[in-house]
């Protein structure tokens, strides 16, 4: 790769459409390093996300999808803190040089970093004797001093809310590997797929929470687990109403009611903001994000008692999520 490694970087990501101009940008590609110009007043907020082929996407990923993907999934850590984004670093390890695999993520990529600002400002490449495409970014974000969304914020009486529907994007790798969704209509089908490769950005959402959410975290492993890091950051518990989670019709088209449950629960990859607000402020969240175009559901409420407990028709559910495995328990019941 070393021979044209910079006809590469070249050709493909020191494009006009992918590390494009900005004002926050004094410097990028090119150099030995990228210059940035920080505002005063601000904090920076930087986070990095990997993916690996046949960990976190399948060896078949359409490029173009999986260039939008990387990017949105490190913009929602960004969203998660209420930070806005400045640009971004890309480190690649390719199996080989394939033209249309880089035309294609290259352009997923751009796509994205335009439309929310945020562009390429360098990175690093190499060849991988592992076989496995690698690819990680480094994206950074700028938030006002003091005003980030934390994970240590939830207080007792305060609501919980979600953005967006949940589920869909674990149906959606179901109907990717082939394991769900055979009898449904090619609109939900994809829907579903959609949801997996591309997740919705919520930096508008994350923009418009802050001084409003008292904690916020991106749903990246489920809300079962997401929704702990923010009870034991914060020192709290919470109930949950199973019947509150929002659904997508795709989604409850595709699996029994039981398992739309474990999957908007237990499932991953939704990279919707789950976030905690005083009571006094509901209406105030609602507006703000309804005003903005942003689904929004209230699914419970903080606890003084330690723990997660699920509700259903206001009683406690036995059911536990911990440990779950996606379709096993299904199989047997359709
Ligand atoms: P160095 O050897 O000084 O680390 P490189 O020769 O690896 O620099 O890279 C040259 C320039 O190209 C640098 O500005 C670097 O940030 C940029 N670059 C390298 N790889 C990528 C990539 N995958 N995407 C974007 N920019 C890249
Ligand atoms: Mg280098």
């Amino acid at each position: 790769m070393a021979s044209d490694e910079f006809d590469i970087i070249r050709r493909y990501f020191n494009a006009g459409t992918l590390a494009f101009p900005s004002a926050e940008v004094a410097l990028g590609i090119g150099d030995d390093c990228a210059l940035l110009r920080p505002q005063s007043g601000m904090e920076l907020a930087m986070s990095m996300d990997l993916l690996q082929e046949s960990v976190h996407f399948p060896s078949a990923a359409d490029p173009f999808l999986l260039g939008k993907r990387s990017l949105l999934v490190n913009l929602s850590d960004l969203a998660a803190m209420g930070a806005r984004p400045l640009c971004f670093t890309l480190g690649l390890c390719l199996p080989r040089v394939d033209a249309d695999w880089l035309e294609g993520f290259s352009r997923g990529l751009a796509e994205v970093a335009r439309a929310n600002g945020c562009p390429l400002v360098g990175g690093d490449m190499s060849g991988t004797q592992a076989g496995a495409t690698t690819i990680c970014i480094q994206v950074q974000g700028e938030v006002p001093a003091g005003q980030a969304l934390r994970r240590d914020g939830a207080k007792p009486g305060d609501l919980v809310f979600v953005t967006g529907t949940l589920g869909d994007a674990a149906a959606g790798l179901g109907v990717l590997q082939g394991r769900l969704g055979e009898s449904l209509s090619a609109a939900r089908r994809e829907a579903l797929l959609e949801a997996f490769y591309v997740p919705e950005s919520r930096i508008g959402a994350g923009l418009r929470l802050r001084g409003l959410a008292s904690a916020c975290i991106d749903l990246s492993d489920g809300l079962a687990s997401d929704l702990l890091h923010v009870l034991n950051a914060s020192g709290v518990g919470a109930q949950i109403d199973l019947q509150a989670l929002p659904l997508s019709s795709a989604l409850q088209a595709a699996v029994p009611t039981r398992e739309q449950q474990d999957l908007a629960v237990s499932g991953g990859d939704d990279y919707e903001l789950c976030f905690t607000a005083p009571s006094a402020r509901q209406q105030a969240v609602q507006e703000a994000l309804t005003d903005a175009g942003i689904p929004v559901s209230c699914i419970g409420r903080i606890t003084a008692q330690k723990g997660l407990v699920w509700q259903q028709s206001g009683s406690p559910v036995s059911r536990q999520w911990q440990g779950y495995r996606h379709f096993v328990a299904a199989e047997g019941e359709r």
